[in-house]
């Protein structure tokens, strides 16, 4: 990252600075993407047909089962989504996604192992050996304006089955919209996907102010594949990020908790989050921090170090630590200040996490986790943890203090003002 600096002006995008940022290009020429169009134009009512042999070391077997079974039986069937864009980027996908004609009960009736769940969106899962599951879902359509159930644009109820081309047109990004044909060894596509994996581009299918209002998350979603796929996005997905990030606060708090925990989990976290303190997403989710950020001076690195660390333990284990690490991660430094300021540090830390806890779900479990933990860290970081090593918090609080690495001013200073605290309470008792 090239800069930390970041002017405050939310308002105007074109003074942001664009260290980081996913409208830059991106300067890594990542796996070449080789797709061989098959016919020269993408016309209506047509996709665009690619010649492509996924890598069959890399599908999953039990996938290929399933999608294999379901066109034996009549069916369309396509891997879809997240596993043909990260195969054609050359990544090994990390679960794999089929899309069928097939209604759920037909999927039902031709896997024994199979399950269906979901009222917004009824889904087949078909179980497998160790657990596997492979998603599988009917081709859906957007409803149409009398189908929703009201005027306004937010999305409650997605359940209109419809044909493929309907199925592509729902989905996020076009990135994410491509299928791929099994048998004829061809990446369909209806949305122009290729050619954005091509340019390395993450853009909405359609306008992207409507796109976000209709469901917030999915600008998170934009943060994450920038991030961790190491894509651009177009201007005008950046742009309606920052003009759209305030209807995050509408979205399901529990699909906000679930959105965050990946931009921590998948290796990209420090980017992540410069994403979403530059478009002001930040703002939005965690004030608490992105006030930190504001507010401290340009040359502090240490934040962003720690999340940079967190992203290489993901890299080099290939997976990331237990939630109450990521979220100590995300949240030590501002909370650690917050209990500085404060004569009550215990108090200090309640007051800043309720309210985090509120807007976006974090379970209780996880945030007492963290609390403990940042209140613990100063005395292990002095080499005395006390009766806490004895505790289960002490292994997670651990793995904190080998990320926080030896020497952090923070922790230094934590440590200079705890005996003046001490003094002062006494004080008041008296
Ligand atoms: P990952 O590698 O993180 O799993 P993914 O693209 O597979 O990425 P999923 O959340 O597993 O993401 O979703 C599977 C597919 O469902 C996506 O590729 C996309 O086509 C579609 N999808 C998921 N969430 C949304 C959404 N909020 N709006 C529209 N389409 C979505
Ligand atoms: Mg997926």
């Amino acid at each position: 990252m090239a800069s930390k600096d970041r002017p405050v002006d939310l308002g105007d995008s074109s003074t942001r600075t664009n260290a980081g940022s996913a409208l830059s290009e991106p300067t890594v020429a990542d796996t070449e993407v080789r797709a061989e169009p098959i016919e020269e134009e993408r016309s209506e009512g047509r996709p665009s047909r690619y010649a492509c042999t996924l890598d069959p070391r890399k599908i999953d077997p039990d996938a290929a089962k399933v999608v294999r079974r379901l066109v034996r039986h009549g069916y369309e069937a396509y891997l879809v989504g997240g596993c043909v864009r990260d195969s054609l980027l050359g990544r090994t996908p990390k679960d794999f996604d089929v899309a069928t004609s097939a209604q759920p009960d037909d999927v039902q009736r031709l896997f024994r192992n199979c399950r269906i769940i979901g009222r917004r969106f009824r889904l087949a899962h078909v179980f497998f050996s160790g657990g596997k599951v492979i998603e599988t879902a009917t081709f859906r359509r957007n409803p149409t304006s009398e189908e929703k159930t009201s005027d306004q644009l937010l999305i409650r109820r997605d359940n209109f089955f419809g044909r493929a081309d309907e199925d592509a047109v729902r989905r996020d990004f076009t990135i994410n919209a491509l299928f791929y044909d099994l048998e004829a060894k061809q990446v369909i596509d209806w949305c122009g996907g290729v050619e954005d994996l091509q340019r390395r581009s993450v853009r909405t299918i359609g306008d992207p102010i409507v796109r976000f209002l209709e469901d917030p998350v999915r600008m998170l979603r934009a943060i994450k594949f920038s991030s961790r796929l190491n894509l651009g996005m177009t201007p005008n997905v950046y742009h309606a990020i920052v003009q759209c990030r305030g209807a995050l606060a509408m979205a399901a708090r529990p699909r906000l908790f679930e959105e965050v925990m990946r931009l921590l989990r998948e290796g990209a976290s420090q980017t992540c989050i410069w994403l979403a303190w530059e478009t002001g997403v930040l703002d939005v989710l965690l004030p608490e921090v992105s006030t930190y950020l504001y507010d401290r001076p340009a040359e502090d690195g240490t934040f962003w170090e720690l999340l940079s660390e967190l992203d290489r333990w993901t890299e080099e284990r290939g997976e990331a630590p237990d939630d109450v690490v990521l979220w100590t991660c995300l949240l030590f430094e501002p909370l650690l200040e917050a209990c500085l300021s404060d004569a009550d540090s215990a108090n200090a830390a309640t007051d800043f996490l309720e309210p985090v806890i509120e807007r976006l779900n974090v379970p209780r479990r996880v945030a007492d986790a963290v609390r403990r933990i940042v209140a613990q860290l100063p005395r292990m970081y002095a080499g005395r943890p006390g009766r806490f090593s004895r505790t289960p918090l002490y292994g997670p609080a651990c793995e904190v203090l080998a990320l926080l690495g030896e020497g952090h001013p923070k922790l230094d200073a934590f440590l200079e003002a705890a005996p003046r605290k001490k003094r002062r309470r006494k004080h008041q008792r008296a």
